[in-house]
């Protein structure tokens, strides 16, 4: 019997215990650990909430879960429950699978400033991420600034611009859709240091933005290359340019505008005591599509900055780190002996949930060619058990999980799949348990 464990219930981690099953069969024990009760990462904490198809992708992880041979061991951290030394001595495998959920920093003057927000924060308020759900974001303010060009500055516009009928069929978190009812916010910049043709912003997402109730996207011709440069561009970008080109003529006749500045870059936040404006200077391309600063300086009045520029994966003690990439140092996927990483903490966050698959079979070959079959003699989740036992971790069970999914589908609002609980304590409380 081979024994391996997986850190992270997201993608990532149940595309790997997937891929260990078909790689080994019946020789493989696979723990998949979550410093939470509930699984599933990135698709219930990142995945926006309005978005229920993408999150459906959680019922091919629980066919995984609920296998012989995989097991899931909610509310345990590691680094802190159990090392990553005892676990590399207890199982033959350890992948690490904890994507990216902490913030890159904007690293400018007032980004520490009371109604600054990186997104992950922002969109775990939202999602009703446990560290987050205190949160509370300034929305009884005019105006709001999403930075960065990619989706997830789109998801966070979006839901900012959304009405609460527009939520009816979406899992957002009774309070974020509370505070949202009652925003003042109408007008949402959202700033990209380059320019229209750089955008990482894909069509479908683009495209949502052009028929809310209640919110306008607005683009500026100026901003735009000549049209026929747009046959240069790969196909999905090109797609998302066209989006782009007619939200320069959709008529302003809503109460909210969602406006694109690009070649805009923040350089400074300022207010007194609290965000006031955001400082930005005027960009432009080099030949090698970098953005520059050009010297001119505007200002946007705002109370809210939300930063969507990319996520970091969090170090862990004696793991080797990439600091300029934010994730750990790896070679294809191996970090060391026994030590693998997969999705996000192998790559750094880009690409799709889709792109985590063949990162999981990848890395499930080199386990399988590098175990082989047989008995290595490791303790496994014996071992675990005893230890987590001995140190009185409360574990939480696949089987566990499914309880506080039920209570959280019976205490759903009317058209919402489910009311998630935003505290440990509350999810732990629906099992009976303090
Ligand atoms: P992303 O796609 O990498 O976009 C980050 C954006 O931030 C880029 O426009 C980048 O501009 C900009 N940026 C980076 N540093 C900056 C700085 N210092 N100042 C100003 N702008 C800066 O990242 P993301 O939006 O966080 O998304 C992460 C991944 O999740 C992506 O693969 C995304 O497609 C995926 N996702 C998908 C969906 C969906 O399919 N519905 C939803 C959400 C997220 P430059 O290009 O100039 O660097």
């Amino acid at each position: 019997m081979r024994h391996v464990a997986v850190i992270g219930s997201g993608p990532a981690g149940y595309y790997s215990a997937e891929a260990l099953q078909k790689q080994l069969g019946d020789d493989v024990r696979v723990d998949v650990i979550d410093r939470l009760p509930v699984p599933y990462g990135l698709i219930r904490f990142g995945v926006a909430p309005d978005h229920q198809s993408i999150k459906a992708v959680s019922r091919r992880y629980e066919k995984v879960a609920l296998t012989d041979n995989v097991r899931f061991v909610g509310n345990v951290t590691v680094g802190q429950d159990v090392s990553i030394g005892e676990l590399v001595s207890l199982y033959d495998a350890v992948i690490l699978a904890t994507g990216a959920p902490a913030d890159r920093p904007l690293g400018i003057p007032g980004d520490d400033l009371p109604g600054v927000i990186g997104s992950a924060a922002f969109v775990g308020w939202y999602n009703g991420h446990p560290e987050f759900a205190d949160l509370d974001p300034p929305l009884n303010v005019e105006a709001a600034a999403v930075v960065g060009n990619g989706n997830v500055a789109l998801d966070v516009a979006r839901i900012l611009s959304k009405t609460p009928a527009e939520f009816e069929s979406s899992d957002i978190v009774g309070h974020a859709l509370d505070a949202l009812r009652h925003s003042s916010i109408r007008l949402i910049h959202i700033l990209g240091r380059r320019g229209p043709h750089q955008i990482a912003m894909t069509p479908k997402e683009l495209g949502e933005l052009g028929h809310l109730e209640e919110a306008a996207p607005r683009t500026d011709p100026a901003d735009f290359p000549p049209e026929v440069d747009d046959a240069l561009l790969e196909p999905g970008v090109r797609k998302s340019v066209m989006h782009l080109r007619e939200f320069a003529s959709i008529p302003a006749d809503k109460k909210k505008v969602i406006d694109f500045d690009f070649f805009a870059m923040p350089v400074a936040i300022e207010g007194d005591g609290k965000v006031e404006r955001l400082v930005v200077e005027r960009t432009r391309l080099t030949d090698d599509l970098r953005s520059v600063g050009t010297g001119e300086r505007y200002e946007i009045p705002c109370g809210l900055v939300v930063s969507c520029i990319g996520y970091q994966t969090p170090p862990i003690e004696g793991v080797p780190y990439e600091h300029g990439r934010g994730r750990f140092a790896n070679c294809d996927g191996v970090i060391g002996d026994g030590l693998y990483c997969v999705g996000w903490a192998r790559r750094g966050p880009t690409g799709t949930i889709g792109t985590n698959r063949p990162d999981g079979f990848e890395v499930a070959e080199k386990i399988a060619s590098a175990l082989g079959r047989g008995n290595s003699g490791k303790a496994g989740r014996a071992g675990l058990d005893a230890l987590l036992e001995s140190r009185k971790v409360d574990i939480v069970t696949f089987r566990d999980w499914q309880k506080i999914e039920a209570a959280e589908t019976a205490r759903a609002r009317s058209g919402s799949p489910r009311e998630k609980f935003t505290s440990i304590a509350d999810m732990l409380g629906a099992l009976g348990r303090q």
